[in-house]
């Protein structure tokens, strides 16, 4: 029998450095546990860099299926890789999965019939619709440009791997010949469970299509980690269990991989798409057990809140989320000197300027040593996507384009090139934002990202850290009440702004040119602000002492001066080891 060659592509996000394909990998693994696909198919390495799609040609005509996994950060360049196989193998088939092939029937019909290079397409879960479907079985998940009607409860139950049918891709190989060759640094994904109970509207993890928890089995979760630990161009794992922390088991998966990296004298980032909700003493203990055992850059310890205002929590569906039931986990990583993040969204529908402002304040309050915000991403499969919920908070989107071009781009560039521009949209990603919603407009959104520029700024980033008093709301009212009197702080302000109305302004696509936008969007909500407090210094002085007179500006310059460094200055600010040392905050430049 000739067997057939499957080639599968599982693209990284536009805006980060290459992720091992993860996703690509879990449905490769499952497959080729099943004997019967190994009879009649090959999987070849699976594609997952970004390159002018022309450069795949060789690749994908030797492609007999091409499968792609799909999410918002890849759909653009997965649309263009597939007409392209489709031009060089008209009788290849295509087929897409993944978290960003819609759900609702008619979202769904308009995906397919949008793109008519694809064949079909999964909803839902991917292990079992794919390898069904490569066995010649009827599958509930499938989609073709014929037929649309998934039943999605029926789907959704009978698509649900079990533990200890988890696709295994590190320890089975998949990605030898990747980790053999790349001369970058990798990042790689991981999983010990997977689903999440609960069913934030913004997200599509939970409720939506994966509520149930599936624990992987444990020998086989040391496998991968053993796997991954042994190589030496891994620079972060991101675990992507959504509540890790929640099973007692995981204190121990987080010694196993301190003590891997201990053993292998290598100092991988460890990150978590997120840690348990409601308070688990196992997530205090994993916070402590990181704290001690991994250096401030092997780890990423973040609480997340997203919002302290209890009606947005509501309209958000996380009503059922006690920020509070975390609190303890904060005061013990407090009294075990453990720095701690939080994580936010802002602008979420509800939010108001002033609510945004008291969630700034209190999150401050609770001591947390660095706050991270985000950008609302409006992704769909979720209940925020859906028709009754836009109609319901009045939501307005708009989709938001960036060139592969700009790409590799960092704040390096910026700093030796502040007018960067690119003009060709060739190849580009697409992601989609909330514009406006009941509770905020233009006008509202930017004083949002007012307050969090300066929380950003000037806490986050060490500019004011060490004479602001602890009433944050009050610093930053009183900062913005004398705005005018600060020539360089209100030009800084004022290209802020300008970036904040070019994303926000009302319409329906915005083509995103310039590398400060770019870097704005992508990485950590700034431009240059800090390199230009940083080159001015004197002038900051001057400007601050207006609020702080000249002597403690001066005496806090001087302190910022001995813990900021330029050639640390990029994406995002990292928090130093002492968390009670309030001039701790840097700058990492990795991406
Ligand atoms: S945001 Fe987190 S807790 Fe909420 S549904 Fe998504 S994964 Fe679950």
């Amino acid at each position: 029998m000739i067997k057939k060659n499957i080639q599968m592509v599982t693209i990284s996000s536009i805006h980060f450095s290459p992720w091992i394909p993860y996703a690509a990998g879990c449905l490769i693994s499952y497959c080729k546990n099943i004997p019967e696909i190994n009879k009649q198919y090959t999987f070849a390495e699976p594609i997952f860099r970004y390159q002018a799609v022309e450069l795949y040609d060789d690749i994908i005509s030797n492609a007999d299926i091409l499968g792609i996994t799909c999410y918002v950060w890849n759909q653009a360049y997965n649309d263009k890789l597939a007409a392209r196989y489709k031009d060089l193998r008209p009788d290849g088939i295509v087929i897409y999965g993944g978290p960003n092939i819609p759900e609702e029937d008619d979202l769904r019909k308009k995906f397919i019939n949008s793109r008519p290079y694809l064949d079909l397409m999964f909803t839902g879960p991917g292990e079992k619709n794919f390898s069904e479907w490569l066995l010649g079985n009827s599958t509930e998940g499938t989609t073709t440009q014929d037929t649309s009607n998934v039943d999605l409860k029926k789907m959704r139950k009978s698509y649900q791997i079990t533990g200890n049918e988890i696709p295994t891709p590190y320890s089975d190989g998949i990605f030898d010949s990747i980790f053999e060759n790349s001369t970058t640094m990798l990042k790689a994904s991981f999983e010990t469970n997977r689903g999440c109970p609960y069913s934030c509207a913004f997200c599509d993890w939970g409720g939506q299509a994966r509520s149930k928890l599936t624990v992987f089995d444990i020998s086989q979760v040391h496998s991968q980690l053993d796997y991954i630990y042994s190589k030496k161009n891994v620079s972060e794992i991101e675990m992507l269990d959504a509540n890790f922390g929640v099973l007692a088991r995981d204190v121990d998966i987080t010694k196993y991989m301190i003590d891997l990296a201990d053993v292998n004298n290598n100092p991988i980032k460890l990150g978590y798409a997120g840690l348990a909700k409601n308070g688990s003493k196992h997530t205090t203990e994993i916070l402590n057990l990181m704290g001690k055992g991994l250096k401030i850059s092997q780890r990423n310890n973040k609480l997340s809140f997203q919002s302290h205002t209890p009606q947005v929590l509501k309209n958000i569906d996380r009503g059922n989320i006690d920020n509070n039931k975390l609190l303890p986990v904060l005061e013990q990583c407090k009294k075990d000197g453990v720095t701690t993040t939080s994580e936010l969204i802002m602008a979420l529908p509800g939010e108001t300027a002033e609510s945004w402002l008291a969630t700034i304040a209190h999150n401050h309050s609770l001591g947390i040593d660095y706050i991270r915000t985000y950008i609302l991403n409006y992704v769909p499969n979720t209940t925020m996507y859906k028709k009754e919920y836009r109609e319901k908070f009045n939501i307005t989107a708009k989709t938001i384009r960036f060139s592969y071009a700009i790409n590799s781009k960092t704040y390096k560039d910026l700093h030796n090139n502040k007018d960067f521009q690119v003009s060709e949209f060739t190849d580009y990603e697409e992601y989609e934002i909330m514009t406006g919603c009941s509770s905020w407009d233009l006008d509202e959104i930017v004083k949002m990202f007012d307050y969090t520029w300066w929380y950003h700024n000037m806490w986050n980033g060490g500019a004011l850290r060490s004479v602001v008093s602890s009433d944050i709301k009050k610093e930053i009212k009183l900062f913005f009440r004398n705005i005018e009197k600060m020539p360089m702080m209100s030009s800084i302000l004022e290209k802020h702004r300008s970036i904040v109305r070019t994303l926000y302004s009302p319409g329906s696509l915005e083509k995103i040119s310039d590398l400060g936008t770019y870097l704005f969007y992508s990485k950590c909500l700034r431009t240059d602000d800090l390199e230009i407090i940083w080159q001015n210094q004197d002038q900051f002085v001057l400007e601050m002492s207006i609020l702080y007179g000249h002597d403690k500006m001066a005496k806090c310059v001087e302190d910022y001066k001995k813990t900021f460094s330029m050639s640390l200055y990029g994406t995002d600010a990292n928090i130093l080891e002492n968390p009670h040392n309030h001039l701790q905050s840097k700058c990492i430049s990795n991406e």
